[in-house]
């Protein structure tokens, strides 16, 4: 099946295309927005990662060839102490321009003091795709850790040198990219859209 990805986070691109790379049995081709002229510009404005993955991918929905499916990434750090936040938030918690260094510099700060007891935290991702006849499916993948009292390594983006995955004692940002695609939130929903993908196909 082709599948246009409704983003133009070119982070969130890269790992998906790794990840579709990873599970060739799904015969998944992966285009990218920039294919069929850009990521139309989204309000991500519901307040669900549902609802603001289904605004991406329905954006996208009308600019790609017919027989194709539009998939759509929402996805955030859910902080226990914050009550779940910044969540569906993670992108715009440092504000509206969407920075991610303010962002992560603002949840080290908030975080600041606060016990290693009460440092667990979540990723979500939410892969939502809609095909050809509008039919939509959702997957959704989680990855349970905690956060670091300051940030370490490079690799990744936004968050990722402050989350530690249960199992391991460095960052998602020293990790890389290897590591981290094969336990993270978007590569376990990825997983569920892999199965669904060679399923359908008989
Ligand atoms: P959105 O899905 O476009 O609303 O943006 C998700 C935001 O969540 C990103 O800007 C990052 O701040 C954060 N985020 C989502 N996935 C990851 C990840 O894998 N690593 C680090 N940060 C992430």
């Amino acid at each position: 099946m082709k599948l246009y990805l409704a983003s133009g986070n070119a982070h969130k691109v890269q790992e998906l295309a790794a990840l579709a790379a990873g599970s060739p049995a799904a015969r998944i081709e992966i285009f990218g927005a920039k294919a069929v002229g850009g990521m139309p510009p989204v309000n991500e404005d519901t307040g669900t990662f549902v609802g603001n993955a289904r605004k991406k991918a329905q954006a996208l929905r009308t600019k790609i060839p017919a027989d194709a499916w539009a998939l759509a990434d929402d996805s955030g750090v859910c902080v226990d102490e914050l009550g779940g936040g910044p969540g569906v938030e993670s992108a715009y918690f440092a504000g509206p321009q969407g920075d991610a260094r303010a962002n992560l510099a603002k949840l080290e700060a908030v975080m600041r003091g606060v016990p290693d007891e009460r440092r667990g935290a979540h990723f979500l991702c939410v892969l939502l795709a809609i095909g050809p006849a509008g039919e939509e499916m959702i997957f959704e993948g989680v990855c349970r850790g905690r956060l670091l009292h300051e940030s370490k390594g490079w690799a990744g983006f936004g968050y990722d040198p402050l989350f530690v995955p249960d199992g391991y004692a460095e960052s998602y940002a020293e990790l890389g990219d290897a590591v981290k695609n094969t336990i993270s939130h978007r590569a376990r929903a990825w997983a569920k859209l892999a199965a669904w993908a060679k399923a359908r196909r008989g």
